[in-house]
């Protein structure tokens, strides 16, 4: 018997386009978007940090709440409102002290000390505003660890005689990488008994690991692939999480993330110089001269130009890139342009690589959305040397415009990108598998001498790439499938 999910509460750290660090942000903002169209009343809880622009989002002051923590703690927040594109409601908790910061986990000085206490206000506040606007969801949807505690709280400050009692939790594990491990003394600050504090659900060597407490906590846990979810299982995969997921087998399920056409297609994307389809690539030709202009590159049409947007963190596979690109950008006839940031020590990396290869290798290093679709509408090629990808989104946005991904074969590039056969010509992209230096560099010099040699195969693989469809809807049957065994398995504790 399915359960009919009628009302969804999302937490989440960040949403785009308010909020924006990586892919979990494009998600929160697509995913109660195709749900809300299929009928589901979906509504988004977020923080309100200063760097968002509220005047342009239409943000308003809706009142306030009151959020009690452990001992005795209470704190006023204010409350915003506004209505996300696809008409989605979103509150915003506005508590100056955690979130009028620069940067939403940290900034310039590294990752901000009291992000504990940070998220743990706003997975509170979410429980306190269902209540305080009698917007009872049969399911609080909850993004990576910041928002994790709901699931706890939802089983501990309101597990009997509340209007949430029955409300179930999804925790959405978007990168394990990041499991929120702070100092042990952030404890008492959650207000949900020392007998919790213990190996099997917060405690951590010493600290409290919130990821692992959703865990244990959540009624249905999902990750965001089919593949990453066997890789989040192997002890080498669980990144110490693994004897604590499979206690959860039942209960997990990887589901693929979509992508949002309105939002990511070279058909109607304003911030491309040019519009392009499979049936007609003229305007690809454009985006990739303006693009080699704007960033100082020679305007070459005969190279083959290889494309980077990323978070600068070692899961992307950035020590493979810096081992790899100095000998690729010297033996190969490419081009590269990169956008990303990150730790310091890849931005100088690349900001060196630029230096040593003027014209060949542009390295902007920052975040800029519009850059981003420039890269993804302008270049040929799209590297993603992933260590592990949970499931990735812009090598699914580069088959859409064209631009064929090179990757590892891990989590969800496995699932998304289809190697290239050459004796068929089947395939979307390029894939390795090693993390060795040398798979990188051939798989490059693979893709450059097919751009040379075999160009009929690349015009096939693009068309192939660009006919894969990664809409939401396939995605967000599943999670409403999820939704349906969580709110069972709440009523059956
Ligand atoms: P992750 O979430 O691990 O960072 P994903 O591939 O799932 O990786 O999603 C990354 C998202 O963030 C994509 O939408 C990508 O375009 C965007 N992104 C990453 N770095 C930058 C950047 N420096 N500037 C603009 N967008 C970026």
């Amino acid at each position: 018997m399915s359960t009919d999910i009628q009302r969804v509460l999302f937490v989440t750290p960040e949403c785009a386009p308010l909020a924006k660090v990586g892919g979990l942000a494009d998600v929160v903002a697509a995913l109660p978007k195709t749900l809300r169209r299929m009928g589901c009343d979906v509504r988004v809880v977020m923080p309100l940090y200063s760097s968002i622009a509220r005047q342009r989002h239409g943000i308003q002051v809706d009142g306030s709440a009151c959020i009690h923590l452990g001992g005795g703690v209470e704190h006023w927040v204010g409350v915003h409102t506004g209505r996300l594109d696809g008409d989605v409601p979103v509150w915003l908790v506005d508590f100056a002290d955690y979130f009028a910061r620069p940067g939403i986990y940290g900034d310039s000085g590294g990752e901000y000390r009291d992000n504990a206490f940070r998220f743990a206000l706003l997975s509170k506040a979410a429980l306190q505003l269902c209540k305080d606007r009698a917007f009872l969801p049969q399911v609080m949807h909850l993004h990576d660890w910041p928002a994790a505690l709901s699931a706890v709280f939802l089983k501990t400050w309101d597990r009997i005689a509340s209007p949430l009692s029955t409300c179930a939790s999804v925790l959405t594990i978007h990168n394990i990488g990041y499991q929120g491990k702070y100092p042990g003394d952030a404890f008492g600050y959650f207000g949900v008994g020392q007998e919790h504090f213990n190996s099997e659900t917060f405690e951590d060597y010493g600290q409290v690991n919130l990821l692992k407490a959703g865990v244990r906590f959540a009624d249905a846990i999902t990750t965001v692939s089919p593949t990453h979810l066997h890789e989040i299982l192997s002890p080498e995969g669980g990144l110490g999480l693994a004897p604590y997921l499979t206690s959860r087998t039942q209960e997990m399920t990887g589901i693929l993330n979509g992508v949002d056409y309105e939002h990511w297609s070279p058909e109607v994307d304003p911030l491309l110089p040019a519009r392009y389809s499979a049936h007609d690539m003229q305007g690809k030709a454009v985006c990739k001269e303006t693009l080699q202009r704007y960033l100082g590159l020679e305007p070459r049409p005969d190279l083959p130009l290889f494309g980077i947007i990323s978070r600068l963190a070692p899961q992307k596979g950035i020590d493979l890139l810096a081992r790899t690109l100095p000998a690729a950008l010297t033996n190969l006839e490419l081009q590269l342009a990169v956008l990303g940031n990150g730790e310091p020590e890849y931005e100088d990396f690349f900001r060196w690589l630029q230096w040593g290869h003027r014209g060949r290798a542009a390295c902007h290093i920052g975040f800029s959305e519009e850059l981003s679709h420039m890269i993804e509408g302008g270049a040929d090629f799209f590297l993603m040397p992933s260590l592990y990808e949970p499931c990735g989104l812009n090598q699914i946005y580069s088959m859409r415009y064209g631009t064929l991904p090179v990757v590892r074969t891990t989590g969800g590039l496995k699932d998304t990108v289809e190697s290239y056969d050459q004796d068929s010509g089947e395939g979307t992209g390029f894939r390795f598998d090693d993390t060795t230096d040398s798979a990188l560099y051939n798989t490059i010099a693979w893709a450059v001498s097919t751009w040379f040699e075999r160009p009929d195969d690349i015009q096939r693989l693009r068309r192939q790439a660009m006919a894969r469809d990664f809409s939401w809807d396939a995605s967000a049957r599943q999670y409403l499938e999820v939704y349906g065994r969580a709110v069972e398995h709440r009523a059956h504790l």
